[in-house]
């Protein structure tokens, strides 16, 4: 069977990153995206290459659809083909609503709405043209059931939903599933500013006590994208250790 490849947005960190070395453990080539974090995605790539990985690490601001279009025709022209994308890439804010200026509102819609939007739009050609493809997009429990002081983070999550399901009814009939993870509280770096007495509470809401790692996060992408998840689509899965039931 031909080598599948998957594009990962904000591959640099985090859940991203679980996600590369996953699916270059699973003989996948990999779309590398980053934005500001250049040494970690060139230092990702070349371990995954050492592996053996087949990485084209490629710097984007997901919330510029140029900037987006040419990555992923960059991807093709390597690759042939985007057979999986994993729209990840992601900011957090927290702020009163009543702080929160109109900037700070577009940067947030940008960098989760309008890039997933970009990302999906980008992909979809040629996905469509081979009437195959996969597509994940990665939320948050906050869009599920929303958060104080992360107004805009959590509607801007809530519209990935919506998108999701709404996407895999269109997409459904051209066989391109299309899903959604909404992680509970991981443990990366969006989660540094919080203090040891924040980060304790929240393990003591989890019914798992604990926060969840990258790695975990990146299994349930890694289903949504793989042959034992073909039935499921417009779905939301959230690992988030029973904080959301
Ligand atoms: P992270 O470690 O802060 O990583 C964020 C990633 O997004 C980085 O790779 C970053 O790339 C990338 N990114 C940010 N702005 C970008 C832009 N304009 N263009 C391209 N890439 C951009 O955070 P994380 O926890 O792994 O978060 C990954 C996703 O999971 C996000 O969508 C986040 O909202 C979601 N999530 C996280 C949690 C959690 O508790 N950690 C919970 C629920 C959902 P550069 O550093 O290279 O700029």
């Amino acid at each position: 069977m031909s080598k599948k490849t998957v594009l990962i947005t904000g591959g640099s960190k985090g859940i991203g990153s679980a996600c590369a070395e996953l699916f270059a453990s699973k003989g996948y080539r990999i779309v590398l995206n980053y934005f500001s974090s250049e040494k970690q995605a060139a230092d990702l790539a070349f371990r995954l290459s050492r592996q053996g990985a087949d990485v084209l690490p490629f710097k984007a601001d997901v919330s510029d659809f140029e900037q987006v279009k040419q990555m992923v025709e960059a991807g093709e022209r390597r690759f042939g083909a985007i057979d999986v994308l994993v729209s990840n890439a992601g900011i957090s804010e927290q702020k009163l609503f009543t702080d929160i200026s109109p900037e700070d509102w577009r940067r947030m819609m940008a960098v989760t709405v309008d890039a997933a939007f970009y990302c999906c739009r980008a992909v979809l050609p040629g996905m469509l043209s081979r009437k195959k493809g996969k597509i994940v997009l990665v939320s948050s429990i906050w869009g599920m059931v929303g958060a104080s002081c992360e107004v805009h983070y959590s509607a801007a999550k809530a519209a990935l939903i919506g998108l999701t399901k709404s996407l895999a009814k269109e997409l459904g009939p051209s066989n391109i599933n299309v899903n959604c993870v909404a992680p509970g509280i991981i443990d990366t770096d969006m989660n540094s500013h919080l203090s040891a007495e924040d980060l304790e509470d929240l393990k003591q809401q989890t019914p798992l006590r604990r926060l969840g790692t990258p790695q975990q996060v990146a299994e349930t992408v890694f289903f949504l994208a793989s042959e034992k998840s073909d039935f499921i689509t417009g779905q939301v899965i959230s690992p988030n250790g029973g904080f959301v039931i």
